[in-house]
């Protein structure tokens, strides 16, 4: 089964005339997948690149990660069995977690470990599967792989060419969809410049997986843009400028969240009110997360009453 990756671009020109741009949106949280955002096309291309289709897939991510949620999505369709290991604390309760509930009605089977846990637990999930005659695959956390980074460069490519902007703003992680990105305009006629705004780490942290994206793309002089000013205390978290980032996108029927495309959104926010970006082409990569959206705490009220009391 090949499968169409293809997304609408769509122009927001009315929330690209108030922030003084012209806004293209490349739609990946359109893409013909349930939950769809970039992990799919970096999961596929992964599973793609495999000289010989494994029994079992193993991978590693929060409870609430959209590359466990994928990868389990992808091993039901294709019928791979997939086991993941959750970084979270195992001695809190987390059954009463919707996002643990999908990943058992997709059929994938999972342990809870603390973060300096996961490695061994990969591994005895290794030496498990493979006692009992299973062949696996090892997928980096986030799918932070080069087949992962070169599924961006690929389809960064043509967008860019056909698109010619002067700015890509997406939001960055393990750095793979940013790495692939910068090596598709690298390539590109108009060289856009790619901004990963960090929803997680910090610069000092993440520019290096960046860069290792980067290479693995084929980009050969990589000038990396990580901006870590957008990524409120880290991952999971957010304050008033994300939230009103998310605010303004849904205000326009752009769905975004605020532990990814908010951030992303916040940095484009600003990089226009400080004049950055006048009257350039803007493409915003939209890389999903609308199911962060639904499981993320209120919005704060802006006026600071309490919901009952307004
Ligand atoms: C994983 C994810 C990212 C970050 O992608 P990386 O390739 O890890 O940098 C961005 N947005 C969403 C919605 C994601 O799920």
């Amino acid at each position: 089964m090949t499968r169409k990756m293809e997304v609408p671009v769509q122009d927001f020109k009315a929330l690209g005339a108030s922030l003084g741009i012209e806004l293209l949106v490349q739609r990946d949280d359109l893409l013909p997948f349930p939950l769809a955002g970039n992990k799919v096309r970096k999961v596929f291309a992964e599973i793609r690149n495999l000289a010989a289709m494994p029994d079992v897939l193993i991978t590693n991510g929060g409870v609430d990660s959209n590359h466990c949620r994928t990868t389990a999505m992808i091993g039901a369709l294709r019928g791979f069995r997939v086991h993941l290991v959750l970084h979270g604390d195992p001695t809190r309760e987390v059954s009463d977690s919707k996002s643990l509930e999908m990943l058992n009605l997709l059929g994938a089977t999972s342990q809870v470990v603390l973060p300096q846990d996961i490695r061994g637990a990969i591994d005895g999930a290794l030496t498990r599967f493979r006692a009992s005659g299973l062949a696996c695959h090892v997928i980096a956390g986030g799918c932070h792989t080069p087949a992962g980074a070169l599924s961006y460069r690929d389809a960064g490519l043509p967008v860019f060419n056909k698109l010619r902007p002067d700015f890509v703003f997406v939001a960055s992680g393990t750095g793979a969809t940013q790495g692939g990105l910068v090596a598709a305009a690298e390539r590109a006629v108009s060289r856009p410049q790619v901004v990963g705004i960090s929803v997680a780490r910090t610069a000092e942290r993440g520019i290096d997986a960046v860069k290792e994206a980067a290479a693995w793309a084929g980009a050969a002089n990589a000038g990396i843009i990580f901006d870590d000013g957008y990524r409120s205390n880290g991952y999971g978290q957010s304050d008033e400028l994300t939230w009103e980032a998310v605010q303004l996108g849904w205000r326009h029927g752009l769905p975004l969240d605020p532990t990814y495309t908010g951030k992303a959104f916040a940095g484009l926010l600003e990089y226009s009110r400080r004049g950055m970006l006048a009257n350039r082409r803007v493409l915003f990569w939209h890389t999903g997360g609308l199911w962060n959206y639904l499981a993320s705490e209120a919005m704060p009220s802006p006026s600071g009453h309490s919901k009952d009391m307004a």
